[in-house]
């Protein structure tokens, strides 16, 4: 829950993304967003509301709205709340250098319950089991996902997950990315 690892990557002088600082919100739904962000590779970030943070997992693929596919995320350092709706650019020589736009925004809750003090309960016990339900309500992304973290023995990295959409009304065989624009700009990168 500290964001003591985002504080460390980062010079505030020098980057526009938002200090750390940890919010907990009181009375409405949890949040996500997905950022895209051209680094030194072009990923997304998926992140959900929690405990006063964005849980963060780096995207390669993206998601997808297709149950058929299994999007690893590797699971980063928690960002602060505000990191939501941060757009812009990482000046060169800084962590992550590279442009970012929110390509999606929502709500969410866990798969469990729509409440949100049961679902925050469900969303922990998740979290350390390594394995989220989870129900967006996004502008891109709806319905149920699931983040499942990799148990592989001969693998020590411990930060390797698959996000995947569960089948619902809204499971589709489309690629969704081609929607590149941001959903707050509708800057593309
Ligand atoms: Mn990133």
């Amino acid at each position: 829950m500290a964001l003591n690892e985002y504080a460390r990557k980062r010079d505030f002088k020098k980057t526009s993304e938002p200090k750390p600082k940890v919010k907990k919100s009181s009375a409405q739904p949890l949040r996500f967003c997905v950022q895209k962000h051209r680094a030194s590779h072009l990923h997304y970030d998926f992140r959900i509301e929690l405990d006063g943070v964005m849980k963060s997992w780096a995207v390669p693929k993206g998601p997808s709205l297709n149950p058929k596919d299994k999007r690893l995320a590797m699971m980063v350092e928690d960002h602060p709340i505000d990191y939501m709706t941060f757009e812009g650019e990482i000046p060169k020589g800084e962590y992550g250098a590279g442009k970012v736009i929110v390509w999606d925004i929502g709500v969410y809750s866990s798969a469990e319950s729509a409440d949100r003090d049961v679902s925050r309960k469900k969303l922990e016990a998740g979290l350390f089991k390594g394995d989220l339900k989870l129900v967006l309500m996004g502008h891109k992304l709806k319905g149920a996902f699931a983040l499942v973290k990799i148990k592989n023995k001969k693998d020590d990295r411990d930060n390797a997950w698959l996000l995947i959409k569960e089948k619902d009304q809204f499971a589709k065989a489309i690629d969704i990315t081609k929607k590149n624009a941001s959903v707050l700009s509708r800057k593309k990168l």
